[in-house]
């Protein structure tokens, strides 16, 4: 089965459209975004073009490679306290130089769309409902509900610890019955691991890595991965080509993941608008 990332985000899209026509006011997410990193440009284009299709405002604060520390914490301070932006989005990693630690530990809460901050962390991690999950994570999340993957009792291996996909899905898979294996570059017997596993969702950013035989045929997979090869085409961390035909489920990279993501970001800033009146 092909888990395509395009039928979830149309399924959210219903929702965003419902949400959309309830509300008078404009919500605006706001874009801090260091440098010129291709990465972040890429992500801000399709945000661009998802917002523009749904008639969501978006101001990009777009800082120099070089900015200094006091510049940047002065900065994120005046679009944290912008009432007109009701969502924040911070390209992270920060070049070497910089720290987010005086915006991770400042941000407003509600405005916290993507779960930077400590107290949206914490209602994660302790399986309170009402606070926002990475957007990534949620996406994960989102497509193993929309093609109806039980999860109760399962056996998740998780690849990637990092706090904005892989600790955050393996507490949300944790919250919901599963059993996880959260694998880092550090775990022995990583293919054994999978093999033995029920669902995969690898975050690691390692083009091609998982081959078949780190599946069966009963394997679901979620594929967050986004590398490019030389010529700018995307692929995940797993070789879709010769792994596709041979297991029960499995994400695309381009169309996957990354297609869920910003309807995510979306309803997000949509839900913090509905929260600031
Ligand atoms: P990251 O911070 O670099 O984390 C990568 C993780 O993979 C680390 O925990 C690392 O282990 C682990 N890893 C690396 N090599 C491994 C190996 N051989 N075996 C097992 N684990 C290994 O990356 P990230 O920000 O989480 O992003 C991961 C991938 O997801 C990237 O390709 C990124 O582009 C993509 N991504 C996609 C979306 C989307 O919307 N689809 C959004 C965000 C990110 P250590 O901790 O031991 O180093």
């Amino acid at each position: 089965m092909l888990m395509s990332g395009s039928e979830v985000a149309m399924g959210i899209l219903k929702e965003l459209v419902n949400k959309r026509v309830e509300m008078s006011s404009n919500p605006t997410l706001g874009i801090i975004r260091v440098g010129e990193k291709s990465n972040d440009l890429a992500y801000e284009r399709s945000i661009l073009k998802k917002f523009s299709d749904l008639n969501l405002s978006l101001k990009i604060f777009n800082l120099p490679a070089d900015v200094s520390q006091k510049k940047f914490d002065e900065k994120f301070d005046e679009v944290n306290l912008d009432p007109a932006i009701h969502g924040i989005l911070l390209f992270r990693p920060l070049p070497e130089e910089l720290s987010d630690k005086h915006a991770r530990a400042t941000i407003k809460p509600d405005k916290d769309i993507d779960c930077m901050g400590y107290e949206n962390i914490a209602k994660l991690f302790s399986g309170e409902p009402d606070g926002y999950a990475p957007c990534t994570a949620a996406a994960a999340m989102k497509i193993l509900d929309f093609y109806k993957i039980d999860l109760n009792g399962k056996n998740v291996a998780v690849l990637g610890r990092s706090l904005v996909v892989g600790r955050p899905v393996a507490s949300m898979l944790t919250t919901k019955n599963a059993t996880v294996t959260l694998c880092h570059s550090k775990t022995k017997d990583l293919k054994s691991i999978c093999q033995r596993s029920d669902i995969i969702i690898t975050a690691m950013g390692k083009s091609n890595f998982l081959t078949s035989d780190y599946f069966n045929e009963h394997s679901i997979i979620i594929d967050v991965g986004i590398n490019s090869y030389a010529d700018g085409k995307l692929c995940g961390d797993v070789d879709f080509e010769k792994v596709s035909g041979k297991v029960a489920g499995i994400t695309p990279v381009p169309g996957g993941v990354g297609a869920v993501t910003t309807s995510i970001l979306a309803l997000n800033v949509l839900k913090a608008c509905l929260n600031s009146y």
